[in-house]
């Protein structure tokens, strides 16, 4: 049932080429989860998410410190080894340092007709982040008219939003399924399904979504174990999901930015589009380097634990990433002290295989098996 996305995951770069060849359209790669590919999706512009590859590197090293998160330097490296060689653009739309250094770098050494930045707001709970990123908007359309010769008329707008929310809600509707005591669907095969969704034109993965949604109600898995979250950052480390659950748990949600953080929150449909994508995109779940002065992700990642009855929660830690590392304390606390579900922290690094997570993670699964005895 999930064949589909599994293959657009293991072969997104052979999957992009193909489309360029079939449409004779622009793939223009993004960084972080703030790009508005409403607007890509309205020039008939083809986003795809950059991500890494999880193996050891030893070209990034020149370009970005090595105290850099690994992520960012692994999305470089492979742009530094060519696998990205069909892009004809690249850009981002400010988050953390961290990435934006990978698109300076990028910028720099590999060739891109087309290169962007977006200054998203920071402080997305001043009154002026939406006025503020709807002009910036403006001049990204612009820029990305000039780039393709073509005016992206209103009509073409809600389009690209239109595609862009039909996916969201797709997702959403299974995601809803994993509520339920025994969920049709594994969290490797939730993962796939999310992450491809950035790497392929949504109206193919949307049809795929439909398809999937006529069989996968009446689905029976063996029953599972605990029912787990992860939260991080980026997060697609496949291996490890499958190799927790491979130890009798279900990974039930996610909170992160390959994740949920990714595709949750429509656009408005009924102002104007341009408006309306900016305030989706202000409003939205933030990423923990724009989620202050208020702490709002707290409230989000415990109504998320309730929701889907989770009984433990893997915190996945990017090994440097300081916007998430200042919030772990807090959400553990949050967690353990105010709702009492037991977390575990692990720090991940793609030159460390996640072997060595296992014996951590079974000893917490007996943690929670232990507390659901008393
Ligand atoms: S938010 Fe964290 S994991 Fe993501 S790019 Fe920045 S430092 Fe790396």
């Amino acid at each position: 049932m999930f064949e589909q996305f599994k293959e657009w995951y293991d072969n997104r770069h052979e999957y992009a080429k193909k489309w360029k060849e079939r449409t004779g359209g622009k793939v223009l790669g993004t960084f972080c989860t703030y790009v508005p590919e409403e607007i890509l999706y309205a020039a008939d512009i083809l986003p795809v998410r950059i991500l890494g590859s999880h193996e050891p590197q030893d070209v990034s090293e020149p370009h970005i410190f090595a105290m850099f998160c690994p992520f960012c330097r692994d999305c470089l490296a492979q742009g530094l080894k060519g696998r990205y060689d069909y892009l004809d653009g690249i850009t981002i739309a400010q988050s953390c340092l961290h990435i934006r250094q990978t698109f300076t770098s990028w910028d720099l050494h590999i060739p891109v007709d087309f290169r962007y930045y977006l200054p998203h707001p920071m402080h997305v709970q001043s009154p002026q982040a939406i006025p503020y990123l709807t002009e910036e908007l403006k001049v990204f359309k612009k820029a990305i008219e000039e780039w393709t010769g073509k005016e992206i008329s209103n009509d073409d707008l809600n389009r690209g939003i239109e595609i862009m929310n039909k996916n969201r809600r797709l997702l959403q509707q299974v995601y809803e399924l994993r509520k339920k005591p025994n969920p049709p669907l594994t969290g490797l095969e939730a993962m796939l399904m999310v992450v491809s969704s950035q790497m392929t034109d949504k109206r193919e993965h949307n049809k795929a979504l439909e398809e999937l949604l006529q069989k996968l109600p009446s689905r029976s898995l063996d029953e599972s174990g605990e029912r787990l979250m992860i939260l991080g950052s980026e997060d697609d480390d496949t291996e490890f999901v499958a190799m927790v659950e491979d130890l009798g748990a279900r990974i039930v949600i996610d909170e992160h930015c390959t994740g949920t953080r990714y595709f949750y929150e429509e656009v408005n449909t009924n102002g104007d589009a341009l408006a309306s994508i900016a305030e989706r995109y202000v409003n939205r779940v933030p990423c923990p380097s724009k989620d202050w002065p208020e702490r709002t992700r707290l409230d989000h990642i415990i109504k998320l634990a309730k929701e889907y009855d989770v009984q433990g929660v893997i915190v996945m830690q990017m090994k440097f990433c300081d916007p998430h590392e200042l919030d772990t304390p807090a959400i553990k606390e949050a967690l353990e002290n105010d709702v009492g579900i037991p977390t575990i922290f692990l720090e991940f690094d793609v030159t460390v295989p996640i072997g060595q997570f296992k014996t951590r993670v079974e000893a917490f699964l007996e943690i929670i098996r232990e507390e659901d005895l008393f």
